[in-house]
């Protein structure tokens, strides 16, 4: 595989592939896009079968931050981060010391914070070796864990979905979480309040119980959640989950769930449009925990995180709008609109940004 290819394509600005043997360190940072501003974008732990694969993952969720922080409208370019490794097994402080070293060598152009595999916990060690993290608790001065504001920005996302195919509200409508996560276990807390049926799944037998018992949710097996006859599919867990598998056994209206990149291809996108079911994009419903984090960097306030989310259903509405007239898929609608305003900014010359980062440097 040529990686210069590879960035080239997908147009990235740089890669740094992290090696530290003394202590099982194997990591890739990718920044995508500094237009907007700092890349800015989780780090995520998973035991990747090759560096092909961890190096995939990482381009295609940079480039989704870029996106996400463009359509959000936030001052935040791209970057994401992964550790190659066993997230049950293998942290240690010297391992997530090494990542925040590589992370501060960076110098403010990656910004990184927790994700999949990895906590608060992890990122205040990374904190002990750089100032450029986010998601730290909130007794070390960040807005702690991000999932419950992304939860509740995904279900707005949900909600507004729902309201464009011509339903007043959640009661009474269905709704099939995969994944009981940070993310969706907090969704369907939300779902079962606002009255919905929630169906829902996970490999973890632990978190499934804990939601039929707490939430009341009707569990299904994990191979068949994505056929539940319902509403709405959310898929929490991990990403290309609407591939041409999983396609033609949908059975619901809209998908619409906080898992990032979950269209394994843009023409998935397209099947979805095709078979009429309503997509919300992953990076425009799961703003939420981006939001979160952003206000750490400007000044925390859990309120004002939560009233930006609340506008994760303004921002779908609007989109779901363009989409229908002018009879493209959503997937594209998003994309043109986190492309016109990169391109808006990009046309002013030099990087505006700097100053973030620059009060950055003086808060810390
Ligand atoms: P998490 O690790 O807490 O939860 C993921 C859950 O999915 C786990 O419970 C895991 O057991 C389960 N899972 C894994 N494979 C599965 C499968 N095949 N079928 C069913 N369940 C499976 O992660 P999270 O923080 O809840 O994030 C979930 C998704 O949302 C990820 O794609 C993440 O990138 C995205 N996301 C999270 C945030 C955030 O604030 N945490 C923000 C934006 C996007």
């Amino acid at each position: 595989m040529d990686f210069f290819q590879q960035m080239v394509e997908m147009g990235h600005e740089r890669v740094l592939f992290c090696s530290n043997p003394d202590v099982g360190l194997q990591a890739i940072i990718a920044v995508h896009s500094t237009v907007l501003g700092p890349g800015l974008g989780g780090c995520r732990m998973w035991p990747y079968a090759s560096t092909e694969e961890a190096m995939l993952d990482v381009l295609r969720l940079s480039k989704g931050m870029t996106y996400k922080a463009a359509a959000a409208g936030l001052n935040l370019g791209g970057g994401k981060a992964v550790i190659i490794g066993d997230s049950k097994k293998d942290k240690t402080e010297e391992l997530f010391r090494a990542f925040g070293r590589y992370v501060e060598s960076l110098n403010g152009l990656y910004i990184t914070a927790e994700d999949v595999g990895t906590g608060t916990e992890d990122m205040e060690v990374v904190h002990h070796e750089t100032r450029w993290v986010t998601g730290l608790p909130p007794e070390s001065g960040g807005g702690g864990d991000p999932s419950p504001v992304t939860a509740f920005g995904t279900l707005q996302g949900i909600k507004a979905a729902v309201q464009h195919l011509g339903d007043d509200s959640l009661k009474g409508r269905s709704v099939a979480v995969q994944g009981l996560g940070s993310v969706g276990y907090n969704l369907a807390r939300f779902l079962r309040d606002e009255g919905a049926k929630v169906f829902a799944t996970d490999i973890d037998p632990e978190k499934t119980a804990r939601a039929r018992e707490e939430l009341g949710a009707e569990i299904v097996p994990l191979n068949e959640i994505l056929e539940v006859e319902c509403d709405v599919v959310a898929p929490c867990a991990l990403g290309a989950i609407i591939n041409d598998e999983s396609v033609p056994r949908l059975r619901c209206r809209i998908v619409a769930g906080a898992a990032n990149n979950q269209l394994k291809e843009d023409r998935h996108g397209q099947e979805l449009h095709d078979r009429g079911i309503l997509y919300a994009p992953d990076y425009v419903i799961n703003a939420g925990g981006l939001i979160n984090v952003y206000n750490e960097l400007v000044g925390y306030n859990r309120e004002v995180s939560m009233r930006m989310a609340r506008g994760i259903f303004a921002n779908m509405a609007r989109l779901f709008e363009i989409a229908r007239a002018q009879s493209i898929p959503t997937y594209l609608a998003a994309d043109r609109l986190a492309e016109e305003r990169i391109a808006r900014v990009k046309g002013l010359g030099g990087q505006h940004w700097v100053r973030t980062v620059r009060k950055r440097a003086v808060d810390l």
